[in-house]
């Protein structure tokens, strides 16, 4: 068995309660382990000498109170991303909407260009939930189009099209054939969006992730493996909006 060195230190990974967990460690010379959560996340202080296998026993006996922490951490970080007001842009496709407040009758409206958001608010009501059935619309629309265009190309039926909302899923299809697609999916570039399409079409024929699974995703989207990359990425600074 390799010897973990002593010195380990930078970001590790664990898994807590079967959760992934990022954490940086930092070598101090000081006697005890100590775990902190501030605004960058999760940090562990460990003494110079302290191996790695003592820092993942402290952090899996604490598990409970990190992955609280860290569930507040995390919705801190996007509360404060998100303040509705007329200007804040919103990442849409690959691109940005500008939300546009204003009073009426709880209505929306798109600019031509879908650039802009106009939110018409009645009295008293918030401009999250608006805003959330605006998108969720226009997700809608936009998700089942690319699931039509990629059915056809993969010569199947076009699949019952379901929204999710969940904070970490993006699809899934059910073995009686309806597809969900997360609507939040909208705050992505398209190739993006096309990829999680298309692993949940390819499911339609493989109910697995085998290699025949991951050559019916390659016919139709040959860069799978970089977009499965980006999403991961962009999933981590989406806003997350909440109705
Ligand atoms: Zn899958």
């Amino acid at each position: 068995m390799a010897v973990r060195s002593a010195q380990t230190a930078g970001v590790q990974r664990i898994a807590l309660d079967g959760r992934d967990v990022a954490y940086t460690l930092m070598r101090r010379p000081r006697k005890t382990i100590g775990l902190a959560i501030d605004h960058r996340g999760l940090r562990v202080s460990a003494p110079l000498r302290a191996s790695l296998g003592e820092v993942e026993a402290l952090l899996a006996q604490h598990s409970g109170w990190v992955l609280k922490k860290l569930e507040v951490w995390r919705s801190a970080a996007n509360t404060q991303a998100l303040t509705i007001n007329t200007g804040t842009l919103l990442p849409w496709l690959g691109g940005e909407v500008q939300l546009i407040l204003a009073s009426g009758r709880n209505q929306f409206f798109w600019s031509g260009d879908g650039q802009s958001l106009t939110l018409a608010l009645a009295s008293g009501r918030s401009p999250a939930v608006l805003l959330v059935r605006a998108l969720k619309e226009r997700a809608g629309d936009l998700l089942y189009a690319r699931l039509a265009h990629y059915a056809k190309q993969m010569g199947v039926p076009v699949p019952n099209l379901a929204l999710s909302s969940a904070r970490t899923r993006w699809g899934s299809c059910s073995c009686r054939g309806t597809i969900r697609l997360n609507w939040r999916l909208g705050h992505f570039p398209l190739p993006v969006i096309d990829y999680v399409v298309v692993h949940e079409l390819a499911h339609l024929k493989e109910m697995n992730h085998s290699p025949r699974f991951w050559a019916v995703v390659e016919q139709l989207c040959p860069e799978w493996r970089q977009r499965r990359l980006e999403l991961r990425q962009l999933a981590r600074q989406m806003p997350v909006l909440r109705a």
